[in-house]
């Protein structure tokens, strides 16, 4: 931890700062120049209100190594985590699409959908059982009984399948018909749930909240692993916009970062991110090209009915389509796709 002192700060400040930190049983090591002094702090464990340090008068600023994230980083593990699912991989130099309607609506749209994605070789199927719906009067999911179509569709299209936990009640209900767990943006600073996640033994697909820095998003992800669940996805699924235009913004660029800063592999969701069919495409092609490690893609057979997101869902022609041209561009990305 360091501690920088303002430029007018006094010699007395200086002192009186030097024996809070020595009061707190820390070790102090005064840094000055010309200009100003900084104030390394060694001993720090996350154990005292250092918070404190920052009222103290001639502090500009408290700089907390500790508050990093250390577990998901690639300092702490230079070669990517791959998740596994049999033979499915994600991670790595794999490109794997993740793909089926927003929420599960009855046996017969998830069979549909479930056959148009196999065509195509998607083997992980999504679709929500249990939904976050902004408005409490929107359509809120199956609940149990989608997770019973869920199951019917993993034996019928030996598809796997990744849908979402609510909340820490139902997380381990989900989790005995998930392959993959979700977390979905609303919740990705759910401390509870993550903790729990942590504690289980499948993998887990973390959604960067809309709101959340990379740092805040590689943070939640922390939890999980600092739980003991090495088995993490992480998903960028768009952040709020000022400009005045409908959607999300897809943040190529943290996806960038992410796998810079992370070993765990990172997933794109282009439809939550533009909430419009027609960009969904492009979309994709920009996350392969930037470095994503695969799409999580909502896909209808018949949008104009969805009970959610039908705006943003693909029409099966168009993900046929979206689906040839990614293969296309894995290939100029050597990228193995799906
Ligand atoms: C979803 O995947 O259907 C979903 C609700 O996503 P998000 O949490 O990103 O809004
Ligand atoms: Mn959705």
């Amino acid at each position: 931890m360091l501690v920088v002192m303002d430029n007018t700060a006094t010699p007395e400040m200086v002192e009186r700062v030097r024996e809070e930190i020595t009061r707190m049983g820390l070790s102090a090591h005064p840094l000055t120049d010309r200009n100003r002094t900084a104030i390394g702090v060694t001993g720090y464990n996350g154990n005292v209100a250092v918070e404190r340090l920052r009222t103290l008068d001639g502090v500009r600023e408290v700089i907390r190594y500790g508050d990093r994230y250390h577990l998901v980083s690639r300092e702490h593990q230079p070669e990517d985590t791959i998740v596994t699912l049999d033979d499915i991989v994600i991670g790595g130099d794999h490109f794997p699409v993740l793909a089926g309607p927003c929420s599960i609506e009855s046996r017969d749209q998830a069979f549909r959908i479930a056959e148009i994605v196999a065509e195509e070789g998607v083997r992980v199927f999504r679709g929500g059982a249990f939904k976050p719906r902004t408005s409490p009067y929107s359509f809120q999911g199956l609940g149990e009984a989608g997770l019973e179509i869920l199951a019917e569709v993993r034996e019928q299209f030996n598809l796997r399948i990744v849908t979402e936990a609510m909340d820490t009640e139902s997380i381990e209900l989900v989790a005995e018909t998930a392959d993959i767990i979700q977390i979905g943006s609303r919740n990705m600073q759910n401390y509870s749930l993550l903790k729990k996640a942590g504690k289980l033994r499948k993998p887990v697909l973390l959604k960067r909240g809309m709101a959340a820095t990379v740092q805040e998003f590689l943070l939640a992800a922390e939890y999980i692993l600092d739980g003991g669940n090495a088995e993490v996805i992480l998903c960028e699924r768009g952040i709020r916009m000022v400009a005045n235009r409908p959607g999300n913004m897809l943040d190529l660029a943290s996806i960038i970062d992410l796998t810079r800063l992370s070993h765990l592999p990172v997933l794109a969701d282009p439809s939550h991110a533009s909430e419009e069919r027609s960009k969904v495409a492009p979309l994709s092609r920009a996350a392969l090209a930037v470095g994503a490690n695969g799409l999580l893609v909502e896909v209808h057979h018949e949008p104009g009915q969805a009970l959610s997101d039908g705006a943003q869902a693909l029409t099966p022609d168009g993900f046929r389509e979206m689906m040839t041209e990614l293969r296309r561009l894995a290939v100029a990305l050597n990228k193995e796709f799906v």
